[in-house]
């Protein structure tokens, strides 16, 4: 056996024995002085998805990738982005592509040995069943000896537990939210959970804190602030539970024990921060509460010109004002291309930076905890956003954060940015308070994605969270 080869395996039994380890890939320095990233020791899934993006295969062989690691990863990326963003794109409205671009194999087999798809997706509601399924899914879903440890988020899905509005595959509504929240606080008495502002149609939004809300590091994740994407906000619910279940049964993750995780990190959720916007998309004007929001949405749709009313409410992207909450944070604002001057149900930008309630409070909540990573949830394409311009040790920071994200969902990173594409929540985070942040666009087709694909984004982005509390543990 070589050194690097007794190094590999010396790695994988690390892993297996259960130390709790740091991030995909640890650099070792051989015996020449090499440099060298040990793709993950125990599976094939992150060393496939540096392949996949990259299409360099030649760059890795066997479980050991020499890679010049950061360095490497943006040049290929880079090269190959547009190709794999296009692929992906081209597969509007089927799934069938995504096994080919990530670490997860298609939605037939991406549960791997789990049965949880078919599990918690139909029979989700239906009471004893569904709970009985939900033990079941924890068990076939680990292939540990031990059912409470888990290798990693790619071959296990991460547990969930069950009898929740979240685990169906059916529209999920800012009620269902209201009530799942609810349950979980009975459920998890240690989630934290408060209200940051009120809605123009007089809906609350939500804010959660998983872990210890005085700890070292934090967390921001937001979903739902674009109204048509709002299956993101159930995806951001499970993260939720599933943090919140494995906290509760001391459940060990890649050897780390998640209540310890989570006493050194904490994560700030803001899981729908467009509610009104999201409860038009899925219920038409009818849904609103308030003759105000009303009148303003028709009065928006004439602005517009809409004809079609029903297809023109369904692909509703801003808030009830008809402002972009996307657009309407402190970055490059002002050049930031104004693609209407009017309210609208899509790209209006608003009449400053934090016009709006739902994005002043993510702004004054972020700028409140000044947390170390930011996540934000959109659909669609399976790209990753990271970049905006930021030169220094941020960008080593940001493409870290964007490479576990995409190690863990398959979606391509994208390193392309412009002054002009601008005023983003993300592009604030980094531009103005230097923060590593994501854009994460899940799913695949045009928004709003079938309700079906909650299952493939939750297998693909189960394991983000607990992979950043791991990340986060050194630093
Ligand atoms: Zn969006």
């Amino acid at each position: 056996m070589d050194k690097k080869s007794y190094i590999i395996v010396a790695v994988a039994a690390l892993l297996s024995t259960g130390l709790c380890m740091k991030g995909y890939a640890d650099t070792v320095t051989t015996g020449d002085g090499t440099v060298t990233a040990i793709v993950e020791a125990s599976g094939t899934a992150a060393e496939s998805a540096i392949v996949d993006t990259t299409g360099a295969s030649q760059a890795v062989s066997g479980t050991e990738a020499v890679v010049n690691e950061v360095q490497t990863v943006m040049e290929t990326t880079n090269a190959n982005e547009t190709e794999t963003t296009q692929a992906s794109l081209t597969t509007a409205g089927t799934e069938a592509a995504q096994g080919e671009i990530g670490p997860k194999a298609s939605p037939s087999t991406e549960t791997g040995t789990a049965s949880t798809t078919s599990e918690v997706g139909p029979m989700a509601g239906t009471g004893a069943a569904q709970a009985a399924s939900g033990a079941d899914s924890t068990m076939t879903a680990n292939s540990a000896a031990d059912s409470n440890v888990y290798a990693d988020g790619l071959g296990d899905t991460l547990p969930l537990p069950a009898g929740f509005h979240f685990n169906n595959i059916a529209t999920y509504t800012y009620q269902n939210m209201v009530d799942d929240l609810t349950v979980l606080k009975a459920q998890f008495p240690e989630m934290q959970m408060d209200v940051l502002g009120t809605t123009a149609d007089n809906r609350s939004l939500y804010h959660v804190v998983v872990g210890n809300p005085n700890a070292k590091h934090k967390i921001l994740v937001h979903a739902g602030i674009h109204a048509r994407e709002y299956i993101v906000s159930q995806l951001c619910m499970r993260e939720i539970a599933s943090l919140l279940e494995m906290q509760q049964k001391g459940t060990v993750y890649r050897g780390c024990s998640v209540p310890e995780l989570l006493q050194n990190t904490c994560i700030h959720f803001v899981p729908m921060v467009d509610p009104d916007g999201i409860t038009l998309v899925q219920g038409g004007i009818d849904a609103l509460q308030t003759v105000a929001a009303k009148t303003s949405v028709l009065t928006i749709a004439g602005f517009d010109g809409a004809t079609d009313m029903g297809t023109y409410l369904r692909t509703w992207k801003n808030n009830i004002n008809g402002v972009n909450l996307n657009r309407n944070f402190d970055a490059n604002w002002s050049e930031a291309a104004a693609k209407v001057d009017h309210p609208s149900s899509m790209n209006y930008k608003g009449t400053a930076p934090e016009s709006e309630i739902e994005s002043k409070m993510l702004a004054d909540l972020t700028r409140a905890i000044m947390p170390d990573r930011t996540i934000s949830y959109h659909t669609q394409g399976k790209v990753i956003y990271w970049y905006f311009g930021e030169t220094g040790t941020y960008k080593n920071e940001g493409l870290n954060l964007a490479t576990i994200v995409h190690n863990n969902s398959g979606y391509a990173i994208s390193n392309s940015w412009s002054q002009t594409d601008a005023a983003g929540y993300k592009d604030w985070a980094v531009q103005k308070l230097d923060i590593p942040s994501v854009t994460i666009e899940c799913g695949i087709g045009t928004s709003p994605v079938p309700e079906e694909q909650i299952e493939s984004m939750w297998t693909r982005n189960d394991g983000i969270l607990p992979d950043l509390l791991i990340d986060l543990l050194n630093k």
